[in-house]
């Protein structure tokens, strides 16, 4: 099993990298925020809960993201690894699913960090939201909350890869998706 972190803060290409490397290294794509955009679709509780917290830019809760993480490991037991796509969020999720591989005997190969700086990504995200009408792309409100969130509760979870020697950074900013590309897939060779 090969098993990725894609990290880095909301609208640095976290979902466009993931999706070209799911293709390239036949891996299972897992990303927290796809899951709950579908329970949202489907309207269930669940999806009702989380789109109160998602509008305003804040976390739906670790117990709800870390079941789906648990689901999804356990419904693709043939796979041949996961990119784990806006997960963890917070250093207890981290800790979570360190527990939850290694039960299944495996872990995480390495953590790719993509780095944008604020204003791109503000750019970026209000351009998502004109192109796919995610609510929580189309507020600047939200988006900044969004921001305020990831130094807040997420940037330590960077830290707390790092001290597993586990992170390698990509620059991301001012480049085009292709560029961005060519540097996550050195990363990922480097942790083969
Ligand atoms: P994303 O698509 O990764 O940008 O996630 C969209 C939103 O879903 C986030 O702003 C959070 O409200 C929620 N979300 C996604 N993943 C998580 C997670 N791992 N923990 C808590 N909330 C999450």
């Amino acid at each position: 099993m090969f098993n990725l972190v894609i990290f880095g803060p909301p609208g640095c290409g976290k979902g466009t990298q993931s999706a070209i490397i799911v293709e390239e290294y036949s891996l299972t794509h897992i990303s927290t925020g796809d899951l709950l955009r579908e329970e949202i679709k489907l309207g269930t509780d669940l999806g009702k809960l989380a789109k109160g917290l998602m509008d305003k830019g804040e976390f739906v809760s670790d117990e709800i993201v870390i079941s789906m993480i648990e689901n999804k490991l356990d419904s693709s037991k043939d796979s041949k690894g996961f990119i784990f796509d806006g997960f963890p969020r917070t250093t207890a999720q981290a800790e979570v699913l360190d527990k939850l591989l290694a039960a299944r005997n495996q872990d995480i190969n390495g953590v790719i960090a993509i780095d944008v700086d604020e204003e791109e990504l503000v750019q970026r995200i209000l351009t998502r939201g004109q192109e796919f009408g995610r609510a929580d792309d189309q507020d600047a409100a939200t988006i900044q909350n969004r921001i305020r969130v990831y130094h807040e509760k997420t940037s330590p979870v960077k830290e707390y890869y790092s001290n597993q020697g586990k992170v390698k950074d990509v620059v991301g900013t001012g480049c085009e998706i292709e560029e961005v590309t060519v540097k996550v897939m050195e990363v990922i060779e480097s942790f083969k």
